[in-house]
């Protein structure tokens, strides 16, 4: 067992760390996922599992009350807890995102206000660029904030907010006048609190209910509209007006491992269930492991498993490092989702007729993939920033 997606040369703490979330997601995850998720119920449980594990504070510095734990041994964790449902993985990585945001651009008074108490799950994370109009394109961002006596006024429409209804910090992402010539130079994140439920949460913000999705479900997936919500200057992420665009991007390069992440944990499961099915179930008076033509996809979808994991986990080193790691965090998005769609499809050919019903796991996974194909950036988004990047590096000198 467990001979992929190994990783060599980690510290004592984070294979402590691991074994414990592994044990975890086998006890407290698994059973769970198939019933949860045909509900469509949150996983309150789950959660506050995660919240007595501390996986909320994973990477929030130790001063703030966190783990101070690496990128690495979060995605590491991710992988492990979308190899159990991908839901689950869905509460916490808006969460790291924000806290992350917070960690790298905020203001010491922002730290101080949001991160001890993020480190608990007290305050729980949300993250918002998508607007009805558009994803790929941010820098089109139509939702604007108004000066008005010292604050502002906000007023538009976001779109697709993982845990927009269960979070109670938004970092919304909005337009300000800065006139700057370039749009994304007019773009400010503001960090908005505010309760969690449905509906009119607070003067000029409403969070209608949650988005009926194909799969990804028990995780809520909101829209928010603001409509001449006040929100004071101080709640501008890093103090300055202009900077969310930088901001934002930086949140999404660490998100961009953490669904590459999520592809390898759901790959790997996939890849578990295949090879398990393949050699119970008997055709033509033997295990259908032992027709060639099944061994070939089994050592196929392996070898992608093991593929993708190497390149999530070079990602992730890359940028614990310091290094800028755009390219390699595109690659590893682009590789682990492509093959994550691949690995889930092949495993579900494996189960025959039954991969077609509700009782096998693998029919809730064929539901997951092709999110992480849509989710911080398409594939085609993801080429866009790695020829560029590729471009940058390998300038002609002709
Ligand atoms: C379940 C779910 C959860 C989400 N959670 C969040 C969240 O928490 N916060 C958030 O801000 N957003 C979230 N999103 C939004 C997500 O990031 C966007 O859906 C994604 O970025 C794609 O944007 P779009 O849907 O507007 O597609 P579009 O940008 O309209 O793209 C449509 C198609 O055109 C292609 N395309 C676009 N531009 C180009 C180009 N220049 N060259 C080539 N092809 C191109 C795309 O690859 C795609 O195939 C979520 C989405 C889903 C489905």
């Amino acid at each position: 067992m467990a001979r992929l997606a190994q990783t060599a040369g980690l510290t004592d703490i984070q294979e402590e760390i691991l074994s414990t979330v592994r044990t975890f997601v086998d006890k407290e995850i698994i059973p769970h996922a198939q019933t949860l998720e045909h509900a469509d119920e949150y996983p309150a449980d789950i959660v506050e599992g995660m919240k007595e594990m501390g996986l909320f504070g994973l990477t929030i510095p130790e001063e703030f009350g966190g783990l101070g734990e690496s990128l690495l041994t979060y995605a590491l964790v991710v992988e492990q807890i979308a190899r159990g449902w991908m839901s689950v993985s869905g509460v916490i990585n808006t969460h790291f995102i924000v806290a992350h945001m917070l960690k790298q651009h905020g203001t010491p008074e922002q730290k101080q206000k949001y991160l001890p108490r993020m480190a608990t799950g007290e305050v729980r994370g949300s993250f918002s660029m998508s607007e009805p109009e558009l994803g790929s394109d941010v820098a089109a961002i139509r939702t604007r904030a108004t000066k008005s006596d010292g604050g502002y006024v906000v007023n538009g429409q976001k779109m697709w907010l993982t845990n927009g209804g269960t979070s109670n910090l938004t970092a919304v992402l909005v337009k300000t006048d800065e006139g700057a010539e370039k749009p994304h130079q007019n773009l400010t994140t503001f960090l908005v609190e505010k309760p969690e439920g449905y509906g009119e949460v607070l003067p000029g913000l409403t969070i209608p209910g949650k988005i009926d999705k194909m799969g990804y479900k028990g995780v809520d997936t909101t829209e928010m509209v603001f409509d001449g919500f006040e929100i004071a200057a101080d709640q501008i992420l890093g103090g300055t007006a202009g900077q969310g665009f930088r901001h934002m991007m930086d949140g999404v390069e660490v998100g961009r491992v953490n669904v590459a992440a999520r592809a390898c944990g759901i790959a790997l499961r996939s890849f578990e269930l295949a090879i398990e099915y393949a050699q119970q179930r008997r055709t033509f008076g033997k295990a259908i492991a032992e027709h060639q033509a099944i061994a070939f996809k089994l050592a196929e979808m392996a070898t992608k498993v093991e593929a993708a994991h190497l390149m999530m986990v070079n990602a992730a080193r890359l940028k614990d490092s310091g290094a800028r790691n755009d390219v390699e965090a595109g690659m590893a998005k682009l590789i682990a989702s492509e093959y994550c769609a691949e690995v889930t499809q092949e495993a579900f050919r494996i189960h025959g007729g039954y991969g077609y019903s509700k009782e096998y796991e693998i029919e809730r996974l064929m539901r997951e993939a092709p999110f992480l194909l849509i989710g911080e950036g398409t594939s085609e988004i993801q080429k866009t920033i790695i020829s560029r990047g590729l471009l940058r590096d390998y300038q002609s000198r002709g």
